[in-house]
């Protein structure tokens, strides 16, 4: 297993060895004066940047590590439409139209990604597909009804597989059928990111690494401070995901950072690869505590899943990660483990996007629970929107009700192991 960092600070994996590098950006010294100026260089923030300065803004961009550090550089890579809840939960907390808005909202921020993919010449690897599967009979009749609701609610038709449809596509016994969604996919993220940068800096963006923000102060121009400079900007963005740490507290009472693991196996070679997944889709299980995979252009199965609650990565997450991945294929049991890396998603208690303003001049979008490939771009395009004076469409984001996580900053883990574990149970029960 490769576990040493293969460039400068980024977590060991596949995706920072495989990534054309990106040149380091200088860290911030002194003061500068900015339009806007946006925490944090993942998809939310690197897309308001790009979309900002192509409306002719003066944009800074400060980001405590590295480019894509974050969960932006780390992830499942699976672009999905919708949010981290499902619908019809969105229903119960915005009603019915607003719930088709967001949901609408979520399949333009898809095709803003393929449209910013194509124009920036971004080779990240895109693959059409995605199917979410079920091991439980329950599963299957939830997931039909979902397909159902869908097609005749939004407009969204998907396919239904059954076992052996989907067994003609994925060479593994332990699912019940699929709904398969053609409009959702797959890409590398960190070469998205960087892909991001690149537009964004050649766009006149001033992106500033190892650059945390430690003070925000909320004065009608806002100040970001870091520990060497400043930037005063008529907007601030915060864009931290599940890193902001002390600098905004109402914000992180609102999420909880949860740990997901990925392994990346060695390159099974094209056939033995494609054996594995013919249509080259992306898979999600839809347990709480899911298993999702895919491959990677090198033919090798970057498969991902198991939940954490503590900052420290769970016992033995090598060998539990090649038990998971054996369930699903065990036809790998000799394969290795390459890489093997985690990072937090953000996720909020109804699992919603949690997007809005702190001030009139100060924007955040976070609570991505998982799904926020494409809905992060989504966030900054809207962020971004809003900003130069067209604020509707992220103002129905901003409507959604978000409480803190009972308990507050301190007890919230506790509590959050004990509602986990016993989703795990029904997960493993029902
Ligand atoms: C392992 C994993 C698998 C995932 N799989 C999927 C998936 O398959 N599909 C999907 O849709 N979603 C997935 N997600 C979620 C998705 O990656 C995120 O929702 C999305 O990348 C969030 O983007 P972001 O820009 O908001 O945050 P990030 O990419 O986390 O960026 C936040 C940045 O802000 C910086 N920052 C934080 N605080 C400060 C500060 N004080 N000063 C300066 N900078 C700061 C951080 O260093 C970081 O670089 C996954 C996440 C993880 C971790």
């Amino acid at each position: 297993m490769k576990t040493s960092a293969s460039r400068d600070a980024y977590p060991p994996s596949w995706y920072a060895a495989s990534a054309a590098p990106l040149p380091p950006q200088p860290a911030l010294q002194g003061d500068l004066d900015a339009d806007v100026c946006i925490l944090g260089a993942g998809y939310t923030g690197l897309t308001a940047a790009l979309e900002l300065a192509e409306a002719g803004h003066r944009v800074v961009v400060l980001e405590a590590q590295r480019i894509g550090w974050g969960a932006s550089g780390r992830n499942g890579g699976q672009v999905l439409a919708g949010f981290g809840c499902e619908q019809d939960a969105l229903e119960a907390l915005v009603g019915a139209q607003d719930a088709r808005r967001l949901f609408d909202l979520s399949r333009e921020g898809i095709a803003r990604l393929r449209a910013r993919i194509e124009r920036h010449a971004i080779a990240c690897d895109w693959r059409d597909g995605h199917a979410s599967v079920p091991l439980k009979p329950r599963q299957v009749q939830a997931l039909q009804r979902w397909q159902a609701h869908m097609a005749q609610a939004y407009d969204y038709p998907m396919q239904w597989w059954s076992r052996d449809q989907l067994r003609a596509q994925l060479a593994s016994d332990r699912y019940l059928g699929a709904v398969y969604d053609p409009h959702s996919g797959h890409l590398h993220p960190l070469e998205y990111a960087f892909g991001l940068a690149r537009a964004a800096l050649a766009a006149g963006v001033r992106i500033f690494e190892h650059s945390a923000v430690v003070e925000l102060a909320r004065e009608p121009r806002p100040r970001l401070k870091t520990a060497q400079g400043q930037v005063r900007a008529d907007f601030a963005v915060l864009a931290g995901n599940a890193w902001l740490r002390g600098v905004a507290p109402e914000l992180e009472s609102r999420i909880m950072p949860v740990g997901t693991y990925i392994a990346a196996t060695a390159p099974l070679g094209q056939a033995r690869a494609r054996e594995l997944i013919r249509n080259d889709m992306a898979v999600a299980d839809v347990n709480w505590a899911l298993d999702y995979f895919r491959l990677g252009r090198d033919h090798r199965l970057l498969f991902g899943g198991r939940a954490s609650y503590s900052s420290l990565p769970p016992p033995d997450l090598r060998g539990v990660m090649a038990r998971r991945m054996r369930r699903v294929f065990p036809q790998l049991a000799e394969v290795p483990i390459e890489y093997l890396w985690g990072g937090y998603v953000d996720i909020s208690l109804n699992r919603a996007p949690h997007w809005g303003r702190l001030t009139p001049s100060v924007y955040f979008a976070q609570g991505f629970s998982g799904h926020g490939v494409a809905a992060a771009g989504l966030a900054g395009r809207l962020i971004a929107e809003a900003i130069g004076g067209q604020s509707a469409r992220f103002d129905a984001f901003a409507r959604i009700p978000h409480a803190p996580f009972p308990g507050g900053r301190a007890l919230r883990t506790p509590l959050l192991v004990a509602a986990m574990a016993w989703f795990k149970l029904r997960d493993a029960l029902w």
